[in-house]
């Protein structure tokens, strides 16, 4: 047997035979994995009622060595449940959504440690700021794209290299990776009027964020900005992923 320990997120949990869950994990150390809570369903197991989306546990879990198939969880250790964020409709969306991103996001078994360490300061702050900032989200996303390698590009074009002016508003084609200056988006197929123009405040704030979380405090936008901000991240994380994440549309603007 090749016993293995990490700290994980637990993502979601389904039931599995007569008594026991399938639970999907995102490990510090491993990233994404799906355990076998074996009895976690019978009253009396120590695992009974414990097993809960949004749950930070220290798991030992086994798998036979020389095999693919699920872990086995053998004991946890909870360390948190952000339970103050599920007591308001949006922070606990903003959590879902969260759990969301690492389990659409990521492959099984591919370790993101950072990821890691970036869901749970999210997950940290929601629990904690009794007041829903949509930039708590917007940080996390920002830092995740980076992580994941698929950070738009948002201080030149795409296509030809130029840098974008501080007052320029150009389109965010995120299928294409980033900015396009308007010269090169008109001679991309399509109409140009539907691109979507990311504002300049927008295009700044969204750098901003990418530089660290810190920037967040510090960082007074309006309405449209936000907007902007929220529809650039819808954008590229559906470009990346080949569908929007389900709970975008849940999180409050
Ligand atoms: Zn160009």
């Amino acid at each position: 047997m090749a016993y293995w320990k990490s700290e994980a997120l637990c993502l979601r949990v389904l039931d599995w035979r007569e008594t026991s869950h399938i639970v999907t994990w995102f490990s510090r150390e491993r990233g994404k994995i799906a355990t076998v809570a074996k009895g976690a369903r019978r009253r009396g197991s120590r695992l009974f009622g414990v097993l809960d989306p949004l749950v930070r546990a220290e798991l030992v879990c086994y798998r036979r060595a020389g095999t693919t198939g699920l872990h086995t969880l053998c004991e946890l250790e909870i360390r948190d449940t952000f339970r103050e964020a599920r007591r308001e409709a949006c922070r606990l969306h903003a959590a879902l959504y969260v759990l969301e991103l690492l389990r659409e996001a990521t492959a099984e078994e591919d370790p993101h440690p950072r990821l890691y360490d970036l869901a749970v300061r999210a997950l940290g702050r929601l629990a904690r700021n009794r007041t829903y900032n949509p930039l708590t989200i917007m940080v996390f996303e920002v830092l995740a794209l980076a992580e994941l390698g698929r950070l738009p590009e948002l201080s030149r074009c795409v296509q030809c290299g130029r840098e974008a002016a501080a007052a320029a508003a150009w389109p965010l084609l995120a299928e294409l990776g980033g900015l396009v200056c308007p010269d090169c988006a008109a001679r991309l197929p399509g109409a140009c009027g539907d691109r979507q123009v990311l504002a300049p405040q927008a295009r700044a704030a969204l750098r901003a964020l990418a530089a660290g979380p810190e920037q967040a405090g510090t960082l007074a936008l309006g309405p449209a900005a936000l907007a902007a901000m929220r529809g650039a991240l819808d954008a590229s994380l559906a470009a990346y992923l080949g569908r929007p994440l389900r709970l975008a549309r849940y999180l409050a603007r």
